[in-house]
């Protein structure tokens, strides 16, 4: 068994034992099967098959759209809440399509931790190297789970090279598997000296452990056929003296990723991952803050909003903003300073998102992630604190890709359209410009598929139907400096300006030679593709 004592100690027990983390995969490498497995065991539902199966009956849980089902992509982040040993786990769900990377940043920036889902046949893919290398710009520790060991796969020293080379990490094996294929029989645990033999009758039995004494123990023999004894004491021999071992800290600065291998779908290495998660997870970390670092430990509760989901449940028109907290012990019902808007904030009805439902918080701990339902006054990267005026850093907001202008089908709602508009901008599902010239609004995103989205969210949650159109231009720029360089270049330039739903000034072209000419000729105004979230 794993060590079950606090890795530390100092800590509250109650923060020590949290773990926050996401998973990121490329679509179809397993991330639905492995978090339902997680839920599974977590004791979060009785059965495998009930996340899909409720998110049929209902549209709640981790996919809230139509359009996520049918097209098999999950567009919202939500977190789910739940036990494992004496864990508490806190599994926030990320966006798989690239064109939601930004959310997906936002994301993981409320997570102490990722588990990277790659399939042994196909090793890393390009979606797996993408949100890899965001999860690299904050040296977040990263666990590694190779999936579908139960068809062919890959030679697990080709999938490890690969990894390492492409990701430019070590990565120690935490197990070995056995057999390739329809002769996989399971793994070595190469942490414990144990073997994990894999069911393939039972797809929800969780697998048979077996202790045994090192590779030369006679029990191995026994369980393992002739053919495949060899081979993996070879293996096994090579990867002790050719890979790192494992580095608890090294892993926890994100150098190194232990890798488990398994089968999602018949529940096998899941629970070992799990206890990996546990044992390197991290716990809760410090959060950056413009004026200190906040430690998680820290008696005042403070807390981020990461995420704002608008119209969650058909029947409540409320937003819910999802916070990470970042310190103390949040009671329900306390009274916390929204520290952009300088006024208190009483959290009465705050819901932790079980796996099964939504239910009311009562408590929250550093580390966890809670809803706090409200009607806009919660914008992403907002801060609440028991009164000190921090503000977390390193929330940033992209500037879109892509430009179109949108239009209501019915020229008598367009105050319609503008407040449902400026409802997704707060939610941060896409950037809405209103141009200082002419009428109508530009909407920017990170990826064309967010377009589709947004019209199919503004005509079921506002009943109206919406035209999106190619615009003039093509990108967007936030503009910085003095005020009065700011009001001189606007006055100049007003063909080429609109401002966010902040009220900021941005600047919009066609032409990378425009932004090249501004920088040059406005010497005290600069252009920036992305801008912090206040
Ligand atoms: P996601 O897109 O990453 O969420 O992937 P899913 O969890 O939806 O899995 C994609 C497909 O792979 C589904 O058809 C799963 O049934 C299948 N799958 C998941 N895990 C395994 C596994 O361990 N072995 C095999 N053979 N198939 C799996």
């Amino acid at each position: 068994m794993l060590d079950q004592t606090p890795n530390r100690p100092d800590l509250p027990p109650e923060i020590a034992r949290r773990r926050t983390f996401a998973i990121i995969s490329h679509p179809d490498a397993g991330k639905t099967t492995l978090t339902e497995k997680f839920l599974l065991y977590g004791g979060a539902i009785q059965m495998a098959g009930q996340v899909r199966a409720k998110g049929e009956a209902r549209r709640t849980r981790s996919d809230f759209m139509q359009m996520e089902k049918d097209r098999g992509i999950s567009v919202s982040a939500s977190a789910m809440s739940f036990d494992f040993g004496r864990f508490r786990f806190n599994l926030v769900d990320t966006p798989g399509h690239s064109d939601f990377s930004e959310d997906t940043y936002r994301t993981l920036t409320a997570v102490d931790a990722a588990v990277m889902v790659i399939d042994g046949a196909k090793g890393v893919e390009s979606q797996t190297r993408k949100l890899f290398e965001v999860c690299r710009l904050r040296d977040l520790p990263i666990l590694t789970f190779c999936n579908k060991m139960d068809r062919e796969s890959r030679d697990t020293f080709d999938i490890i090279d690969e990894i390492q080379e492409n990701l430019a990490i070590d990565v120690t094996p935490a197990s070995w598997p056995i057999g390739v294929g329809r002769d996989f029989i399971g793994c070595y645990d190469m942490l414990n000296d144990r073997l994990e033999l894999m069911d393939r009758a039972d797809r929800n039995k969780v697998a048979e452990s077996i202790q045994i004494n090192g590779l030369d123990d006679p029990e191995l023999a026994r369980h393992v056929p002739d053919h495949l004894v060899e081979k993996l004491r070879e293996e096994i021999e090579m990867a002790r003296e050719l890979l790192p071992t494992l580095d608890a800290q090294s892993v926890l600065e994100g150098h190194m990723t232990p890798i488990w291998f398994g089968s999602a779908i018949n529940s096998f290495g899941v629970k070992e991952l799990m206890d990996g998660i546990g044992a390197y997870g991290p716990e809760p970390q410090p959060q950056s803050a413009d004026t200190r670092q906040i430690a998680p430990d820290e008696t005042k509760v403070s807390g981020f909003v990461f995420k704002v989901q608008a119209n969650m449940d058909p029947k409540h028109r409320d937003r819910v903003a999802f916070v990470r907290m970042a310190s103390g012990h949040f009671k329900r019902g306390m009274k916390l300073n929204h520290v952009r808007s300088k006024k208190p904030m009483t959290v009465s009805n705050p819901v932790l998102f079980l796996a099964s439902d939504r239910e009311l918080a009562e408590e929250a701990w550093a580390g966890d992630i809670i809803g706090i339902p409200n009607h806009g006054q919660l914008r992403i990267g907002d801060t609440l604190t028991e009164g000190e005026a921090l503000r977390v850093t390193g929330i940033p907001s992209f500037a879109p890709e892509l430009l179109q202008s949108c239009r209501a089908g019915d020229p008598m709602k367009a105050k319609h359209l503008e407040k449902a508009l400026m409802q997704f901008a707060e939610e941060g599902a896409a950037k809405v410009f209103k141009p200082a010239f002419g009428s109508g609004f530009i909407v920017g995103v990170v990826g064309a598929l967010q377009f589709e989205v947004l019209g199919s969210r503004i005509e079921m949650e506002y009943g109206l139907p919406v035209r999106f159109e190619g615009s003039q231009f093509t990108s967007a720029r936030w503009v910085n400096g003095p005020r009065d360089a700011v009001d001189k270049f606007t006055a100049a330039n007003k063909q080429h300006i609109a401002h966010d739903h902040d009220g900021d000034v941005v600047y919009m072209t066609r032409l990378q030679w425009d932004i090249d000419r501004v920088e040059r000729d406005y010497p005290d105004i600069t252009l920036t593709a992305t801008k912090e979230m206040m």
